[in-house]
């Protein structure tokens, strides 16, 4: 991508609003635009990172046998009345159709998937199900704040699962948290398993806490055990309610996922049974496990940048390489040696400027084209801006590899190399560039 063609620049002051580290980076490199609070516009840089992070969701959903589908936003009231939640959940977006029918705007489909899978399950031979969708959720958060961190339309991977026993439940349970962990450490953050203790100090459900100060939620630490506890949870107990120990108090995290043992409380909602071997009806156990994909985007950038800007991991980069030209386009009227152009012994020093650094455009367009053909996903500064302009851009838009084209580097037929992460700069020879980036990619 050619960065003078890109929708949507880089601008050279935070938003006013910006509210934390990802509000600011995420507007200022020109990833989203604020609708207003909790509402955002992916910009194509962006919408390039969210697609990344929903596909290492997908391919990990996949891979653990869940099928994708995908529900409606709109929901009908009735389904809401069923599992008697339309007066109890506060968040929910209610809406009236022009001829009176009332609906709420999905945040979460609970209420959807249940009597779906109720249609679909008769036997014990039917079970389990696993079901899972990406999409826009809408929620009436009575606060949007800290950027995509907290949207009141931002989207979700929500999966489902149904099976025929509790034992079922508990045997599938654990591979959901294995899949959760390997996206995490595909996206290149740390996850920290968080509990919240049922009744009978039995875990039913796991937050999956990104440790970072902007996070909203407070968690204890019980160094005993190695575990976080959300303080919602258990409140400003002291000690840790597994082994008794001290809880170290006030990290806080970013919940990124979490997952439930929802048991019967929606298979009775709405009734969904099934037969088995005996012939005998019985209840369908459930399961839910939520990644919050569009909070994700925020939470990377909150873990991974410096004050210049965002240090994307390589997975989910929009671009690998930011590859800066030093050097403007070729002058038309230079280039095109015009009949009554001067010789070439007797140009001025600045029309030798302006010739050579058509040359470095040229050079590195070349090498753009190259790059970009053989797959490699390159943001190109083709602007005629000063080259701190360039470098500052590229800093904040966090590409994790910038390969600077100058006369300098073309003079040792080779480009500057730096990794956004480190201070190190090397020369690498053009002719290897190819075989230096693929070695790269794969480390
Ligand atoms: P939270 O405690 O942050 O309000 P939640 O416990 O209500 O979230 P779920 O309803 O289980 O979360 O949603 C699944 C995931 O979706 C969460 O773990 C979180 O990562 C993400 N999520 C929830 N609410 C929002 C929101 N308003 N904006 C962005 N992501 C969200
Ligand atoms: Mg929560």
């Amino acid at each position: 991508m050619l960065y003078s063609k890109l929708f949507g620049k880089t601008s050279k002051s935070a938003p006013h609003d910006a509210d934390s580290v990802n509000a600011r980076f995420l507007a200022q490199g020109g990833f989203v635009d604020q609708v207003m609070a909790g509402v955002f516009t992916w910009l194509p840089l962006g919408l390039r990172v969210l697609r990344k992070v929903e596909n290492i969701v997908r391919e990990e959903m996949d891979a653990l046998g869940a099928e994708e589908i995908l529900m409606p936003a709109l929901e009908p009231k009735e389904n809401w009345e069923k599992s008697g939640r339309w007066q109890t959940v506060g968040i929910l977006y209610k809406i009236k159709s022009r001829d009176g029918r009332e609906l709420a705007l999905g945040p979460t489909h609970e209420e959807i998937v249940t009597p779906l899978v109720g249609k679909f399950v008769k036997s014990y031979k039917d079970l389990p199900v696993a079901l899972y969708q990406i999409q826009t959720k809408f929620r009436d958060e009575p606060r949007a704040k800290s950027g995509v961190l907290r949207g009141r339309e931002f989207e979700m991977k929500d999966l489902y699962s149904f099976h025929a026993d509790e034992a079922d439940l508990e045997k599938y349970y654990p591979q959901v948290v294995k899949a959760y962990l390997k996206i995490f450490k595909r996206l290149g953050i740390k996850a920290e398993i968080t509990s919240a203790l049922g009744g009978s100090f039995s875990p039913t459900s796991d937050e999956f806490q990104l440790i970072a100060e902007s996070g909203e939620d407070k968690l204890s630490y019980c160094a005993n055990d190695k575990k976080y506890f959300n303080q919602e949870l258990i409140g400003d107990k002291t000690v840790c309610p597994l082994c008794g120990g001290e809880l170290k108090k006030e990290v806080r995290g970013i919940e990124i996922g979490n997952t439930f043992k929802l048991k019967y409380k929606f298979a009775d909602a709405f009734n969904v049974q099934y037969t088995d071997k005996d012939g005998k009806r019985q209840k369908v156990v459930m399961g839910c496990y939520g990644i919050g994909v569009s909070r994700l985007v925020g939470a990377i950038v909150e873990a991974s940048h410096d004050d210049r800007g965002i240090i994307w991991p390589k997975s989910v980069a929009p671009y690998l390489v930011h590859l800066v030209i030093l050097g403007g386009r070729p002058s038309p009227t230079l280039t095109k040696a015009a009949p009554n152009s001067p010789p070439l012994g007797t140009r001025t020093p600045s029309e030798r400027g302006a010739r050579g650094r058509g040359g470095v455009y040229k050079a590195a367009m070349k090498i753009y084209d190259d790059l970009t053909k053989s797959g490699v996903e390159v943001l190109c500064d083709d602007r005629d801006v000063s080259p701190g302009e360039k470098f500052g851009d590229a800093d904040l838009i966090g590409a994790p590899l910038r390969l600077v084209v100058s006369e300098k580097t073309l003079a040792k037929k080779s480009v500057e190399w730096k990794e956004r992460k480190s201070e190190a700069i090397k020369l690498v020879k053009i002719s290897s560039l190819k075989k230096e980036l693929a070695k790269y990619c794969k480390v």
